[in-house]
This record gives C-alpha cells, structure tokens and sequence, in this order.
C-alpha cells in the first residue's frame, strides 16, 4: 500500500470515527514531541485513532514541528556549516575569505551570539580569535565557563567589509543560518554580544542599557545581551556591567541545566 492509499484509509477511519461521534484526538505538535522523546524509536507518533500500522502513517521525511518553528529532521550543525561555506545568500560572500560559520559542542548550554566575523576571524574561518576573542575568553573563565564548552557564532557568517555594520538585508538573509543552530543545540541560555546580535536576539532596537534591563527570549531560549567585548576594550567603563550580566549569564545556565535534567531524569 502507498503513502498516499494509506492516508487517504487514515482519513476515512477518522472521519467514520467523528461521525460516530467519538472524540478522536490529535495530538499537538509539542505532546507529539514529548511522546516522541519518551519512544525513541525512528517513526512519529500516529494519531491515537490509527490503523494498525502506525509506522507508515507520517511520512519518514516529515518535519518535527517545535512551538515556534520547524527543525527538519535531518539537520545539523555540521550540514549548517557546510552550507554556511558555500552560501552566496548576501553581498557579504563576494568580499568574505572564509565563512565563519561558528563552533562548540553540540551540548553547549551556553551560546555565545558575537556581531560577525572581523578580519582575524575571516582569515581564519573561526569566531572570536582576535583581540576581542581573547577578551571574550576572560570573560567566560571569570565565571568558569571553559571556552571549550561553548558554542560561539555570530549574527551574520560573513565578514562586513572594513568591519562595518551588517545591512538590515544582510541580517536577514543570515539569521535562518543561527535559528537552525539555536534549534539543534537548545542551549539553557544565549548571551548576545552587543547592540546588534543584542538587537536581532530581541527584536528591540534600543540601546545597550536598555536591552540589558529587559528579560528576553529568541526561540524559547533566555537571551542576555551584553556589551561588546570589542567595545568594552575601548570603553573599560563597561567592565562591571559585563561582570553583572556574566553572572546572570552563570546563574540562568545552571538553573536551566537543572530544570533539564530533571526533565531528561524525572526518577533521578
Ligand atoms: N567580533 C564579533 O562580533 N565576532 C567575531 O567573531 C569577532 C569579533
Ligand atoms: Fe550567506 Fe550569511 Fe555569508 Fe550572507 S553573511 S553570504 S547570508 S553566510
């Protein structure tokens, strides 16, 4: 029996069954997605009125739906990182010598959102290895966090030329790149370095002292914007609301870590 003569005998089945004037229920994307996670065999959840061949009922290739968004059940950090290689999505790939697509582990609970790439980074198709990355690692070990175990990107994958600011354009034509990354990982927190990434991760365009006083989410996921280390390299004024907001960046983490695992082990 094909797909589609299987569907169609799904359909019949469940319309048969309303019009017996039962309940049939649909599960929601997200209790498809708990089941899913507790079953972890390779097929979806059938509707609780299927056939007895639940298997063939969803297509294999059908993609998982979160609350937000939707993550194709192939995707990874790696396919993102191939594709952010060879992406001419944006003007910033005709002045670019290597993408950075960005790195860290796949269980980061920690994501590290930069602006873009400088002329370090651009060599060297790695985020943050300059003077400000150097800085950016002080500041991770200040509150114990191994620069190992974070996973570092930026808002657009492509050096701006002359390090200006990306175009609004730009940003756009880049932000499904680090969307895709954010859905993979599900990090228990995002720090935003500067009014940009701050900006994009927000969706408020207002000042750094502004965004630092707000509680905001991208994804789902606690987003803290803080000063740039580029910028706090300049403005050495910045130092204590650095220290305040890593500390907060610290504290989110590791209260997101446990809620996970309790998640993950609810016996243990
Ligand atoms: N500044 C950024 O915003 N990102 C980098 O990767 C390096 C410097
Ligand atoms: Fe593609 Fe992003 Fe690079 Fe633009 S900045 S070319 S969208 S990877």
């Amino acid at each position: 029996m094909s797909d589609s003569e299987l569907w169609q005998d799904v359909r019949r089945y469940l319309r048969q069954r309303i019009e017996a004037g039962e309940q049939v229920v649909l599960l929601p994307a997200a209790t498809r997605d708990a089941a899913a996670a507790a079953h972890p065999q390779p097929d979806h959840e059938a509707p609780a009125a299927a056939p007895p061949d639940p298997r063939a009922v969803t297509p294999a290739a059908a993609p998982v739906t979160t609350t937000a968004t939707t993550v194709a059940p192939d995707d990874s950090l790696e396919r993102i990182a191939a594709e952010v290689s060879a992406c001419t999505r944006c003007r910033l790939h005709e002045t670019r010598t290597r993408a950075v697509p960005g790195v860290g582990p796949h269980d980061a609970g920690l994501v590290v959102v930069g602006e873009g790439p400088g002329a370090e980074e651009d060599q060297q198709g790695l985020p943050f290895v300059g003077r400000a990355g150097q800085l950016l690692t002080k500041i991770l070990a200040a509150v114990q966090f191994q620069r190992a175990d974070v996973f570092i990107t930026n808002i657009v994958k492509c050096r701006p030329p002359g390090n200006r600011d990306p175009e609004p354009d730009e940003v756009a034509a880049c932000e499904p790149y680090l969307r895709r990354q954010l859905q993979l990982l599900q990090p228990a927190v995002i720090c935003a370095l500067g009014r940009h990434a701050g900006a994009t991760l927000t969706g408020h365009a207002v000042s750094m002292a502004a965004l630092r006083n707000g509680e905001h989410r991208y994804e789902g996921i606690r987003v803290f914007p803080t000063y740039h280390p580029a910028a706090l390299l300049r403005n050495p004024q910045w130092k204590r609301p650095v220290w305040e907001d890593i500390q907060k960046v610290r504290a989110a983490h590791d209260a997101g870590r446990e809620t996970g695992a309790a998640r993950r082990a609810p016996n243990g």
